[in-house]
């Protein structure tokens, strides 16, 4: 229904030019929220080996269009060749963002993520889907929100979220069912309790809307709401977010290796596209059809979704 339902907005499955790669490093994650949609947890193993980022870094080289890396998880921070990663993807001038939980720097052996983090000038988008204790210990655990808030506090302290070349973005999802609100609105009432409550000061916040698959999903069976999510995302259809949506310009690259279309395809395994490829421009103009199913309707309702916020 989705792909047609975008076929008659004039909008085709066909990806544009390639500018981001996702990676997600890992399924390994010192927090188990509710939401997740790639289920990760503290007991969960799965990481991508220094042997695969090799061949990604050496991909990477050859494909000149993609400037940028996003580092997903579980907690990227927890594989054990995440700093290695960095540096080499430092090495051929990409630009690097990391998906960052914001607890993960208070686990053993973290403590100096920050300061290494800061020395690479990585870019940090840091979950934080409320600015209020309740609801985020209610999403994401007990003490989260406390940790999440000194962490943002000792990243503020480095210069994130203050220094240009040190950005710190935040990560808003709502909570049970609902869409978010307008991005720039949400922001400025972020922008101001953090500032007045914490003294905390970031540069963005990237308004997301929850995916029904994985735990979420889950979540919503369970309360035999699952069905009433999915009309409400069908009934928020906006055309304007199905021109603008991010795998239009992306490939996400599973831990093993494997390619899909965006990190929502990989967790559904749409399909698995193994990394036997030497240059992802190629890859593109080989294969450049995005598969759309109906759990893409998340990022097509009110003001659209991606990884990056609200699409219009
Ligand atoms: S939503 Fe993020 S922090 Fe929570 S379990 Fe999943 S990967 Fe970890
Ligand atoms: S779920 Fe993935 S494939 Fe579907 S519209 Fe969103 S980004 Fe594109």
């Amino acid at each position: 229904m989705f792909k047609q339902l975008m076929m008659t907005h004039g909008i085709d499955n066909k990806r544009n030019s390639l500018e981001i790669l996702q990676l997600n490093i890992g399924k390994k994650c010192n927090q188990a929220c509710k939401h997740c949609h790639v289920e990760a947890s503290p007991s969960r193993k799965e990481e991508m080996s220094k042997t695969t980022m090799d061949r990604i870094i050496t991909i990477l080289a050859q494909t000149p269009s993609i400037k940028r890396v996003e580092l997903t998880g579980g907690a990227p921070e927890l594989n054990s060749n995440f700093r290695y990663l960095v540096v080499q993807l430092k090495k051929i001038n990409i630009e690097i963002a990391l998906r960052s939980n914001l607890t993960v720097f208070f686990e053993d052996g973290q403590i100096n993520t920050p300061s290494f983090l800061k020395d690479h000038e990585v870019e940090i988008i840091g979950s934080l889907p409320c600015y209020t204790e309740g609801n985020v210990d209610k999403q994401r655990g007990t003490g989260v929100f406390n940790k999440s808030i000194s962490a943002l506090k000792l990243l503020n302290e480095l210069g994130y979220g203050i220094k240009d070349n040190l950005k710190l973005n935040l990560v808003y999802n709502p909570q049970g069912l609902g869409l978010p609100g307008k991005q720039e609105d949400l922001e400025k009432d972020y922008k101001a309790v953090l500032l007045k409550d914490y003294e905390i000061n970031f540069n963005s916040l990237f308004t997301i809307t929850n995916m029904a698959i994985g735990n979420f999903s889950r979540e919503l069976e369970a309360n035999q709401q699952l069905a009433e999510y999915k009309e409400l995302l069908i009934s928020c259809f906006n055309p304007s977010a199905g021109n603008n949506v991010m795998c239009k310009t992306l490939l996400s690259i599973d831990y093993q290796g494997n390619v899909y279309d965006c990190d929502f395809n990989q967790m559904l395994e749409l399909p698995k596209r193994p990394i036997n490829i030497i240059n992802l421009k190629s890859f593109n103009e080989v294969d450049n059809q995005i598969i759309f199913e109906d759990h893409c309707f998340a990022c097509t309702a009110g003001f659209g979704s991606s990884c990056n916020g609200a699409l219009i």
